[in-house]
């Protein structure tokens, strides 16, 4: 029998959307074209706002006995050495979920939701490769998929979602990919013999480049390196040797690094932005990735996913319920997810922006050190538990010590 609801794509967006549209009655078949547990190339950072959705979908409690390792803040070096040690706000007018975020390798966080969905009324199916849609008109009424043995078959339903992450095949199928003018590698290993995070990120801002150090297990650190495609092109097969080279560039990172060993192999992906234009057709959503993506820095796209796959519930009941999966009746999601995300987009921007920027970075450093409330209000943003608006307010300008976090160098 056809699925209401088939998912394209088992990773975060698409675990989540199947496990809220499963909860609210509707059936719904899983695809995607890896086995669980898969790599993923990611900082593996989950913002503090990211374990309310986990929490609602089930799994918090299994991540955190997964070994989840909480995460009170995040320190800054700037380009001079400058260091901001951001804690999320634990007092004021908004308060996260937690007071923490987490660092948990994606292999563990991606299997726990893929089982919570299969805990529930999903036909998961792994290792089914999606080829392409099945269009009548201005509808999507289903998709392509092949099997392992390469045997093609089609699967028909209500509402097709593609959660199929980067360079999604749903996305693509209905020419809505867009390139992005921002150019960018990331370029990211998990290595040992490092300490000292005192339950903390570290990011390493040196222009044109940026570093992450995310400790994710005991002796276990996510270490991620983002610089302009141009400068890695040359580099074409080489990839090790030029991570190396580069990471020696960064002159407050490479000492921290002292000790450090390789574990696992090296994971590369680039350009990292593009856009996504809102689909015409009915019958069809995009969740998480597919819908477009900007830059890692700012640790939002596991937040992105989640969130986004619960407005999609949202919506998708109705229309479901309403036997309407027209554009217009589906159009709700996309308004909501503007509401949801566009602020934290610009203030996405302007941070890019700066951190392109030596001096500006070195400036920006400056003006937090001496505004700890700033700071402080821009870790919650961060955290996806502050408004952006809150940046706004006049009384952060002034300086003051009243906010948790501190800096130094
Ligand atoms: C370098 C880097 C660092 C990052 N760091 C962070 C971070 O620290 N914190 C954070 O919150 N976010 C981070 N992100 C972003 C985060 O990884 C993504 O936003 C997140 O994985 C999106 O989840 P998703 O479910 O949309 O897509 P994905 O996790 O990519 O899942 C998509 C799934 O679709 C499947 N699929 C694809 N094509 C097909 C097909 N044709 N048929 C069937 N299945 C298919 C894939 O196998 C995959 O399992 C980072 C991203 C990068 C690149």
């Amino acid at each position: 029998m056809n699925p209401d609801v088939v998912i394209v794509g088992a990773g975060p967006a698409g675990s989540a959307t199947a496990i809220l549209l499963a909860e609210r009655g509707f059936t719904v078949m899983l695809l995607d074209k890896a086995a669980f547990p898969r790599p993923k190339i990611c900082g593996e950072y989950l913002s503090p706002e990211a374990s309310r959705i986990l929490d609602r979908l089930g799994v918090l409690k299994d991540v955190d006995a997964a070994g989840a390792q909480p995460l009170s803040g995040i320190r800054i070096i700037a380009p001079d050495g400058t260091r901001l040690d951001g804690a999320y706000p634990t007092a004021g007018p908004w308060r996260a979920y937690r007071d923490h975020a987490l660092a948990v390798p994606r292999e563990i966080l991606d299997a726990l939701l893929l089982e919570r969905a299969r805990s529930l009324p999903v036909t998961v199916a792994e290792r089914q490769r999606v080829t392409g849609l099945l269009v009548e008109g201005d509808r999507v009424v289903g998709l392509r998929a092949e099997d392992p043995e390469g045997r093609s078959y089609e699967v028909r339903s209500r509402l097709l979602v593609g959660a199929d992450g980067r360079g999604s095949i749903v996305a693509r199928a209905l020419g809505l990919l867009r390139p992005h003018r921002l150019r960018r590698m990331a370029l990211v290993q998990h290595v040992g013999g490092l300490a000292g995070f005192d339950g903390r990120g570290e990011i390493y801002v040196d222009p044109p480049d940026y570093a992450i150090l995310n400790p994710v297990a005991p002796d276990r650190v996510n270490l991620g390196l983002v610089v302009p495609l141009r400068h890695a092109v040359a580099f074409r097969g080489r990839m090790e040797m030029f991570f190396h080279a580069r990471l020696k560039q960064l002159r407050h990172l490479s000492p921290r690094l002292e000790g450090m060993r390789p574990v696992g192999r090296l994971r590369v992906l680039g350009p990292l932005a593009y856009r996504v234009d809102e689909p015409r057709h009915a019958g069809v959503a995009l969740v998480g990735d597919a819908a477009g993506v900007f830059d890692p820095f700012t640790g939002e796209g596991l937040y992105t996913a989640l969130r986004s796959a619960e407005l999609l519930a949202e919506t998708a009941h109705a229309a479901l319920r309403g036997g309407q999966v027209s554009a217009e009746a589906l159009a709700p999601y996309w308004r909501a997810r503007r509401r949801a995300f566009a602020a934290k987009e610009r203030v996405t921007r302007v941070l890019q922006w700066v951190i392109a920027r030596r001096r500006l970075a070195t400036l920006t450093a400056h003006v937090l050190v001496r505004r700890p409330a700033l700071l402080g209000t821009l870790m919650g943003v961060l955290g996806d538990f502050v408004p952006p608006g809150a940046l706004l307010r006049p009384s952060l300008l002034r300086r003051n010590r009243s906010c948790p976090g501190s800096a130094g160098r």
